[in-house]
């Protein structure tokens, strides 16, 4: 592909003019481009610090990178928006280990293009809205114009490894952190395996923020690779206003379960209420101490945990929904019921798990590890909020320029679902291409989030009182 010099881009404004394929295909690609990148020199500066003193707002830089070539299997797209993972904090946080570990790793793989992923700089972010304006020549299925959220499961195709479940193939990645030229950017590089229709009833940003949390959660309960939760199961989901928790309280009640949601706050027991989940429990209310200050696991307070379960429903949880990690696994398989499932994802508060054998053998549970979803399984959970079955969490939605902030704000939990942010698109509420379907969906379920958005500083936001 051959490159020129023009920033502010005309490609860009053709974008966001909503040009046809072809004018856009006409267009010359900009040979560099605006993006949050965290550089390796930075690692140096915070290496020594413990976690908590690190400063994730810090290591993110906006700044202008190459333009990458694109290998014959890719597309490139004009993102709209994005989103903030946790995998975007650790990043930023080089915790638990630096990610450049990974970009060098890949690096070294003889595969060709895999080269140009090792730089000091990488661009992060593992989700996105927007247009594809190239497509490499082995690209099939996808043609310059199409409007896309990206799935962020990147695997090799020609692994044998990864055709029953591409989470099994040996090469598996997760774009944006295993991976460089990720989604917080003006442009991305993606396989066309990642792909997936955009919902042509969202904005941008609302479209940007579901992939990698709503395709976790779907794996994690519907999906015969997680705990493929059966109607009237009792599922309790921690963080149940959070990134993937507010998907996994949807699933539970489209699917027809009972949710009971684990929040910190008074404020998202009212957002969880008002998503239509009656057992709601606040942690910080309750004060629980799974953790003695000698540092031993107190199980006199997983027994007071179960049992304000067993109150508000009268019964143990089938399934939990586990990602905080440390701080509650030895609770969850401790309340899970008997012959029950944990499916964990994640440890957000640590990896180091401790939980009492004793409960998991004898009880007859079984702890699932789960990790985002294959591309099938996307497209699926993608389909259910091109329905309207799955509403976006999208809480609050930041400029590009206001990453530092928007990074912090995941970092301190200050946020409810989903944080968006702004790449191309100039403002929030763009991109919608058919309203009928949002009517009919309706107004006050798509926008249930933003209605608790929590930073000043954000587009659409309100300050907190
Ligand atoms: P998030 O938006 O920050 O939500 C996490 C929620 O967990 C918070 O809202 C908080 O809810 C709760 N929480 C945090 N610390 C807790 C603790 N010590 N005890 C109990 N609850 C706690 O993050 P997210 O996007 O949902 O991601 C959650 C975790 O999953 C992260 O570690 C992320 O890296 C991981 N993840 C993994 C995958 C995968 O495929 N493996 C995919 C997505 C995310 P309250 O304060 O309201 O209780």
């Amino acid at each position: 592909m051959e490159y020129r010099q023009s920033m502010p881009s005309s490609l860009t404004e053709a974008v966001l003019a909503g040009a046809d394929p072809a004018e856009l295909a006409a267009l010359p690609v900009p040979d560099h481009y605006r993006a949050c990148v965290i550089h390796a020199s930075d690692y140096d500066r915070v290496q020594h610090l413990p976690l908590e003193a690190r400063d994730p707002g810090a290591t993110v830089h906006l700044t202008e990178v190459p333009m990458p070539e694109l290998a014959p299997d890719e597309v490139l797209v004009a993102v709209m928006a994005s989103s903030i993972n946790y995998t975007t904090v650790w990043s930023a946080l080089f915790w638990p280990v630096p990610t450049f570990q990974f970009l060098a790793r890949l690096g070294r793989s003889p595969r060709s293009f895999d080269a140009r992923h090792n730089v000091p700089y990488h661009v992060i972010g593992s989700d996105a809205s927007g247009v594809v304006v190239r497509c490499g020549p082995a690209v099939r299925r996808w043609q310059v114009g199409d409007r896309v959220v990206v799935h962020c499961n990147v695997v090799d195709d020609e692994d044998p490894w990864s055709h029953a479940d591409s989470m099994l193939s040996s090469d598996q990645r997760i774009w944006g952190y295993e991976t460089n030229f990720g989604g917080l950017a003006e442009f991305t590089i993606v396989r066309a395996n990642q792909l997936l229709p955009k919902p042509a009833h969202l904005s941008w940003e609302e479209a940007a923020v579901n992939p990698l949390a709503n395709a976790t959660a779907y794996r994690m309960l519907v999906s015969p690779n997680g705990a493929q939760m059966r109607q009237g199961q009792v599922v309790l989901v921690w963080g149940a206003t959070g990134g993937i928790g507010s998907y996994g309280v949807q699933y539970v009640l489209n699917g027809g379960g009972i949710p009971v949601g684990v929040v910190s706050s008074s404020r998202k027991a009212a957002l969880l209420r008002e998503m239509g989940c009656e057992f709601v429990i606040d942690r910080s209310e309750r004060d629980y101490r799974f953790w003695r200050d000698d540092g031993a696991p107190d199980e006199s307070e997983w027994r007071r945990f179960g049992r304000d379960i067993r109150d508000l429903v009268g019964e143990d949880p089938d399934i939990v929904f586990e990602h905080p990690g440390h701080a509650t696994m030895g609770a969850s398989v401790y309340v899970a019921k008997r012959g029950g499932t944990i499916v964990t994802c994640a440890a957000t508060s640590g990896h180091w798990i401790t939980y009492d054998n004793r409960h998991l053998w004898m009880k007859l549970k079984t702890i699932k590890g789960s990790h985002v979803a294959n591309y099938r399984e996307a497209w699926e959970a993608n389909r259910l909020i091109e329905r309207g079955r799955i509403q976006p969490a999208l809480s609050t939605t930041y400029p590009l320029d206001a990453i530092a902030e928007a990074v912090r704000t995941v970092r301190a939990n200050l946020h409810e679902g989903k944080v968006g942010v702004l790449c191309l698109a100039p403002d929030v509420g763009l991109g919608i291409e058919d309203p009928a379907k949002r009517a009919s969906i309706g107004e006050a379920a798509i926008t249930r989030f933003a209605r608790f958005g929590s930073s000043s500083a954000a587009v659409n936001g309100e300050a907190r009182a």
